[in-house]
């Protein structure tokens, strides 16, 4: 299938997840995750309307996001070191991964140095696998208390990762898990302001993550798919 055969493809299952749980398609992102492929395809996937590109490892991200001139929106969707922080900052507008308190304070202070600010989602291990990474969700109300602190670091929602189902419908405890934390959060205000976001879903899960109230997917295989091109 060509691209734009895909992503219409992608466009109409997010509005069929829609449709079945009250909400609307506008209400969804798409994060393009593009780390599978090159520059110039990463660049086909803009010039097709896409606006969002998500890359996990700044050694690869950081040469196409400069071969692109930096055209879209770019966010960090993996796990980041904190020493190559200074290599994304003032490129990637977004943060998935945030995940530790030091990687806050790493933002903070690159951002503050760049004179940029990020936008961040505390990434929470809902599943509680020993091999996600993320925060516990006991943690997040006292790691948010301290966010609230930041002045470049803006916590926008939560993001998690589901374990890896032949089912997608496994996946949705998790993901209403992550949902109901955020609701509770914006309860108790402990931010200070709401955290309307939700950074949930990939190829494999991403209706079901829709139903369950995300406001960005990711899409990799599915929507990008693997090939060079
Ligand atoms: C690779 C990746 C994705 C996309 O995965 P697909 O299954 O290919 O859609 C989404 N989120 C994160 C954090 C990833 O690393």
């Amino acid at each position: 299938m060509a691209l734009e055969q895909r992503l219409q493809h992608v466009r109409e299952r997010i509005a069929a997840a829609c449709a079945r749980s009250g909400r609307l398609p506008e209400e969804v992102g798409i994060v393009a995750v593009t780390k599978y492929v090159s520059a110039d395809m990463t660049r086909q996937i803009l010039e097709s309307g896409i606006t969002d590109i998500g890359e996990n490892r700044p050694g690869v991200a950081v040469p196409k996001w400069e071969a692109l001139e930096g055209q879209g929106v770019w966010h960090f969707i993996g796990h980041l070191q904190s020493r190559k922080v200074k290599d994304i900052i003032g490129k990637f507008q977004y943060i998935h991964s945030l995940d530790r308190w030091s990687l806050a304070e790493e933002l903070e202070k690159r951002a503050t140095a760049a004179g940029t600010e990020v936008k961040a989602f505390l990434q929470v291990n809902v599943s509680g696998e020993a091999s996600k990474q993320g925060i516990a969700p006991e943690e997040a109300e006292s790691f948010l208390r301290e966010a609230a602190k930041l002045q470049r670091v803006s916590v926008i929602g939560l993001m998690t990762m589901a374990p890896d189902c032949d089912d997608p419908e496994e996946t949705r405890p998790v993901f209403r898990g992550l949902r109901e934390l955020r609701d509770k959060l914006n309860a108790t205000n402990v931010y200070g302001k709401p955290l309307t976001e939700l950074s949930m879903g990939m190829s494999g899960d991403f209706e079901v993550a829709v139903e369950e109230g995300a406001t960005w997917v990711r899409l990799g295989t599915l929507l990008v798919g693997g090939e060079q091109i």
